[in-house]
């Protein structure tokens, strides 16, 4: 890849999974890329399960985000190889499907509403009965009332990613905080750094329209590892289990809405006790599992579930984008995210999954009689009087 203009110098502001993978794009493409974050990969990313689902994330109404998540998924296999390739790390694809379990009849109910969801979108979902689902998976619970295989999701380990990221950005990644400014951004310490492109990543916190969405998991190590990622219902109860290397699962995860400032996320008692109740019910094999890890961190949830990506109006010289909101699907979302920004900065064709996820879709809409309106440029959830354009 190459730039069509001379290199431009590139602040990204979050070094998750998204900035890093925005700045890896832009590094290869021949700007001049500095990543500002004082704990890269520390945020929602070390939490993620890695799971790449558009079809076990799909719901009615949702069908934009299915696309996109459709788009990115199938760059998945090509990302990972030239990650791995460059960075000399293993980055754990894995293929093989998804398997959804339901545990009662109303369970299964619901369950069939998503196969039913997946059918209009023309997306496959193969139902099971008990048994071909346990001959699938074994370690399941002979209780569970049946299922269905989502053949072509995928999973990959994130914080493998994130790690071959870093390798391969190196000093790039400055362990700094910044904020974005008229010309740049400036850093904690009050270093003024200068760049003609701001790229906004910073998660769950100071994106406009961006709330953290607290998620719990568990990882724990078992003889008895299933080999398929497992989304389940349980009495109503949801839970998903996915197998890493070396008999460790990722048994996830909460869901709680959590005000922006609400202190560091922390796992809570009654969370872990009702995801791993859920999860034993399911794989019955865990009771003797090994707990390694117990994490909490805020997801970047959105009005609609969809991410923003693209341009903000920006108060000075800067442009600034935002690759934020990424909710659920981060890890899914990252390379198609990269590809997008990069388009954006070079003036490229954005690709066509991920035309309706600009920004400005959740800006006040003007009315007929206000011609001078714009949309909000706040780059902090923080202070909305702050915001340059209006009271966001
Ligand atoms: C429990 C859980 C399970 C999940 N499972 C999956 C999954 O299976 N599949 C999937 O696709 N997604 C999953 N996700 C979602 C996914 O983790 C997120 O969508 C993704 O990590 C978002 O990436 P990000 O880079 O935008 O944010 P983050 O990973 O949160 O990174 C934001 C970074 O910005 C930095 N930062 C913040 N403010 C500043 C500042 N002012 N200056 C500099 N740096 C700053 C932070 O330090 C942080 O490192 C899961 C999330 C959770 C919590």
């Amino acid at each position: 890849m190459s730039a069509p203009l001379p290199g431009l110098r590139v602040a990204v502001v979050g070094g998750g999974i998204v900035g890093l993978a925005c700045a890896d794009e832009l590094v290869r493409a021949g700007h001049d890329v500095h990543v500002f974050d004082p704990a890269p990969a520390a945020g929602a990313t070390h939490a993620a399960a890695g799971m790449l689902a558009p079809a076990g994330e799909a719901w009615f109404g949702e069908e934009a985000l299915l696309r996109l998540g459709l788009d990115s998924l199938a760059r998945w296999p090509a990302y990972a190889a030239s990650l791995e390739r460059r960075s000399g790390r293993d980055v754990d694809l894995r293929t093989g499907g998804t398997l959804l379990v339901a545990a009662d009849r109303d369970d299964l109910a619901e369950l069939r509403r998503a196969c039913a969801a997946l059918e209009t979108y023309a997306v496959r979902a193969d139902e099971l009965d008990r048994r071909s689902l346990r001959a699938l998976e074994p370690t399941v619970s002979a209780r569970v009332a049946g299922g269905a295989l989502l053949p072509d999701d995928c999973h990959v380990a994130p914080r493998r990613v994130a790690g071959a990221l870093l390798d391969l950005l190196g000093e790039r990644v400055v362990r700094a905080r910044a904020t974005p400014t008229p010309d740049g951004v400036v850093l904690d310490d009050g270093r003024r750094v200068v760049a003609d492109v701001v790229v906004l990543a910073t998660g769950a916190v100071g994106v406009p329209h961006v709330r953290p969405v607290r998620g719990e998991v568990v990882r724990v190590r078992t003889r008895d590892a299933p080999t398929r990622v497992l989304r389940a219902r349980v009495h109503g109860d949801r839970v998903y289990v996915v197998p890493r290397a070396h008999g460790e699962l990722v048994v996830g995860a909460t869901e709680e809405e959590h005000p922006a400032g609400d202190g560091p996320p922390l796992p809570t008692v009654g969370g872990l006790a009702r995801l791993l109740e859920t999860a034993r019910l399911l794989l019955p094999g865990l009771d003797t599992a090994e707990v390694l890890e117990v994490v909490a961190r805020d997801r970047p949830g959105s009005p609609d579930n969809g991410p923003l990506l693209g341009p903000l109006a920006g108060p000075g010289p800067a442009r600034v984008l935002v690759a934020g909101g990424h909710y659920r699907g981060g890890v899914l979302l990252a390379p198609v995210t990269a590809v997008t920004i990069r388009a954006h900065v070079d003036g490229l064709d954005v690709p066509p999954a991920a035309r309706p996820f600009t920004p400005d879709r959740f800006a006040t809409r003007p009315g007929p009689d206000d011609k001078d309106h714009q949309p909000c440029t706040c780059t902090s959830t923080d202070d909305p009087t702050s915001c340059p354009t209006a009271p966001c």
